[in-house]
């Protein structure tokens, strides 16, 4: 029996901290031993905490670590489908197939997640306006239900779990494996053009123009204020070919990561060094097109290990919402202007362009504009980021449940119109709420509060 021990967990963002009872099994049956243990009330599986906020965590109960069940259990070369298990990590399945010439359909601005936290989170990447989200490419999965038994998920087999537990946040059970579909490519470079823009008009307009290309995405100066409000760093990328690199086409880039090795002091982010460093990255990207590897241009902060130690110990939220087209420009220009009033330094800032929504009920992304901003948590963050969901609510536009950590049960409801549908198959899937984690409970999906 794999034993529960007490550890403190975070989410990435390192708020909150809670003291959850973990088990970290090694084995498929110590897994689904450890899932049935009545010593912990209720569970839920944890993948590699890449999720900002309390998804992956269950105050004072139980949650189960997946990292050490992530094998490769087989590859199809004619339909470039893999079968991994629910802890293989993205990092992993990049380092061993694109040296063979297959990539990621679609990945997350971090490697280091795992398939299971993948296909519940449904994560997205910078081409959803094209290639939609992870669970477009997902074949089937197996799923461990509270009741220990497993069940094979795809569009025709359980089609009603397969749909739940895509973005339904590890609720409906444990993905204990997944058959993916891989991308051929030529090489593991990406060939990016950069324009600067000067306002919120010129950069919605720009990523509109780059939707042409595979992986459009802005970066913003969540500083700037007047005329200057939502200027930034456009960048349009598409996949190189052979002919554009030079050297061995599909070698990574091995770069040593550096480390932040300590929790930096509250005051280092602070509006003024963060308003420096925005003017000098948008004083550095003029209009120019260059080939980068695969590693700067999807993950830039993965060379740099346990980077949000930069915010200090009271740790950070990243705030990611989706607004339709329509109502984007007024509300991004809402959003954007309480955050600069607010003196609330946010660091990063990114605005991507989705697609049409997928069939999963709490899948994230519909079509028009995703803001992203890390914002410390400073005293008064959860009110000030529920100052953020009204007027994101004002303008149709809902959250990301992987970064979210002070959303209300009522704002949740309103952004998510068919939970009662995804409630449903919880229902049935897992009666006695044996699946609910610290987000379950302060959301109140199912009832479970
Ligand atoms: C730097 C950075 C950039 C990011 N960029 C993006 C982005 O561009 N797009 C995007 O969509 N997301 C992004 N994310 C969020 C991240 O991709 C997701 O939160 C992802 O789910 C994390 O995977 P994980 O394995 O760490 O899961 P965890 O954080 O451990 O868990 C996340 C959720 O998945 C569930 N889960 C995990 N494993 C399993 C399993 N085996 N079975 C059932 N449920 C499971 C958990 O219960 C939890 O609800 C980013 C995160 C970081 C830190």
């Amino acid at each position: 029996m794999t034993p529960f021990a007490q550890r403190e967990l975070t989410g990435w963002g390192r708020y909150p901290r809670q003291r959850c009872r973990v088990a970290r099994p090694e084995k498929r049956r110590e897994l689904v031993a450890a899932a049935s243990d009545t010593e912990v009330p209720n569970l839920i599986a944890r993948g590699l905490g890449r999720s900002y906020g309390d998804a992956a965590l269950n105050d004072a109960s139980g949650v189960l670590l997946t990292e050490k069940l992530g094998r490769f259990l087989g590859f199809d070369a004619e339909s470039a489908t893999l079968h991994a298990e629910g802890g293989a990590s993205l990092a992993d399945i990049v380092n061993t197939f694109v040296p063979r010439g297959y990539f990621l359909p679609v990945t997350p601005g971090t490697r280091f997640v795992t398939i299971g936290g993948a296909i519940a989170c449904d994560v997205h990447g910078k081409n959803h306006h094209r290639d939609g989200c992870f669970s477009e490419h997902l074949e089937e999965f197996e799923l461990l239900l509270a009741s220990s038994e497993v069940l094979i998920c795809s569009r025709t087999q359980n089609p009603a779990a397969f749909w739940a537990t895509i973005g339904g946040m590890g609720l409906t059970g444990v993905i204990l494996s997944a058959k993916i579909r891989l991308m051929p490519i030529q090489t593991a470079f990406v060939r990016v053009s950069y324009a600067r823009t000067k306002n919120l008009e010129e950069t919605l307009a720009q990523l509109t123009r780059d939707a042409a290309t595979r992986y459009p995405v802005a970066w913003l100066d969540c500083l700037a204020t007047g005329s200057n409000l939502g200027r930034g760093v456009a960048m349009s990328g598409d996949l190189a070919g052979v002919d554009e690199v030079s050297g061995e086409p599909l070698l990574l880039e091995s770069g040593r990561r550096r480390a932040v090795p300590l929790d930096f002091p509250d005051f280092a982010l602070n509006p003024r060094s963060v308003k420096a460093f925005n003017a000098l990255y948008y004083a550095a990207h003029s209009e120019v097109q260059r080939v980068v590897s695969f590693e700067r241009f999807f993950w830039p902060l993965d060379s740099v290990g346990g980077w949000n130690r930069i915010y200090g110990a009271r740790g950070f939220i990243q705030y990611q919402c989706v607004l339709p087209p329509q109502t984007a420009p007024q509300g991004l220009r809402q959003l954007l202007d309480t955050v600069a009033a607010s003196g609330r330094a946010p660091f990063l800032a990114v605005l991507k362009l989705f697609g049409e929504a997928n069939a999963a009920p709490l899948s994230f992304p519909f079509a028009g504009y995703c803001l992203a901003l890390d914002l410390p948590a400073a005293p008064g963050i959860v009110e000030f980021a529920q100052e953020l969901d009204a007027i994101t609510l004002n303008h149709g536009g809902r959250v990301y449940l992987a970064k979210d950590a002070t959303l209300t049960p009522q704002s949740l409801r309103r952004m998510y119109p068919r939970l009662p549908e995804f409630e449903a198959v919880k229902a049935q899937l897992d009666p006695n709420w044996r699946f609910q984690s610290s987000l379950s409970k302060r959301l109140g999906i199912g009832g479970a509060a």
